[in-house]
């Protein structure tokens, strides 16, 4: 079975971490999802690239209730995803890792829940740790351990995309407390929520948002900090791929619905 996956953004596509890496189609309500499925440190890892292998789909057109639903039935309990962000927050540099703790959602139009009525009905569920604080900390500690920077806190703010901000808004977003923005972590994350998984994000940032930066963004400028932080970034995810137990249950997040009877296929 394959308990862990990593849910890769922009720049990340690299199954090349795993071994014996093979492509596989998952079949969902939702419609059929494409991943990868490798082995590393002797466990069966899912490679998830959240927006196509050639990123080909817009933030705002990710079939996110596929990809989630797709690694439940694969038997995934724990979801390190990532993203390449912006920072509104001079205390985020370029280069740095944030695990962001909160989110604030500026979607919109986005299929954002498998609890819209129908056979499995309406389910609020709550969102105090909307990213599983031990996930989080484990990856905060394997930063420290290697010597990159990790910052374990931060709200993202997720806006729809695929447009960058305009500096007007990045001045709201700051105001509101957000510290990073982006435009996939939500619904990813409400709905690893609901599908009772574990989920945390290493956002790198590879800018400084609209206004906050001296020039203008282009997708280059993103795809090459990636790459300068690339190294790093593998350091981080192989460590924790080979440390990370899939089986450990000492966060609410395998029983958030646990009121309802759990998250069923
Ligand atoms: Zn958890």
């Amino acid at each position: 079975m394959v308990k862990i996956a990593v849910i890769g953004g922009s720049g990340v596509y690299d199954p090349d971490m795993l071994e014996n890496v093979r492509q596989a189609k998952v079949e969902t309500p939702y419609g059929e999802v494409e991943l990868q499925i490798g082995s590393y440190a002797g466990r069966e890892t899912a490679f998830l690239a959240r927006h196509g292998t050639k990123h080909s789909i817009a933030p705002h057109r990710i079939n996110y209730r596929a990809n989630i639903y797709a690694l439940k039935k694969l038997g995934v309990r724990k979801i390190i995803s990532t993203t390449a962000v912006g920072s509104l927050n001079k205390a985020m540099q370029l280069g740095d890792f944030v695990l962001p703790n909160q989110f604030l959602d500026f979607t919109t139009g986005r299929e954002c829940t498998f609890f819209d009525g129908g056979e499995r009905g309406v389910v609020h569920t709550d969102v105090t740790d909307p990213y599983c604080p031990e996930l989080r900390s484990q990856i905060a500690e394997i930063g420290s351990r290697l010597n990159i920077h990790v910052i374990n806190g931060g709200t993202y703010v997720c806006t729809n995309g695929p447009r960058y901000e305009t500096p007007a808004e990045i001045r709201m977003y700051a105001m509101l407390g957000g510290d990073l923005v982006g435009m996939t972590n939500v619904p990813e994350v409400v709905l690893a929520q609901e599908a009772e998984m574990c989920y945390a994000t290493i956002s790198m940032v590879t800018n400084m948002a609209a206004g906050i930066s001296e020039h203008k963004l282009t997708h280059q400028e993103v795809m090459d900090a990636m790459a300068a932080n690339s190294q790093n970034f593998r350091s981080l995810i192989m460590t924790l791929l080979a440390e990370l137990d899939p089986d450990e249950d000492n966060c609410e997040c395998a029983h958030v619905l646990s009121g309802v009877g759990g998250f069923k296929l």
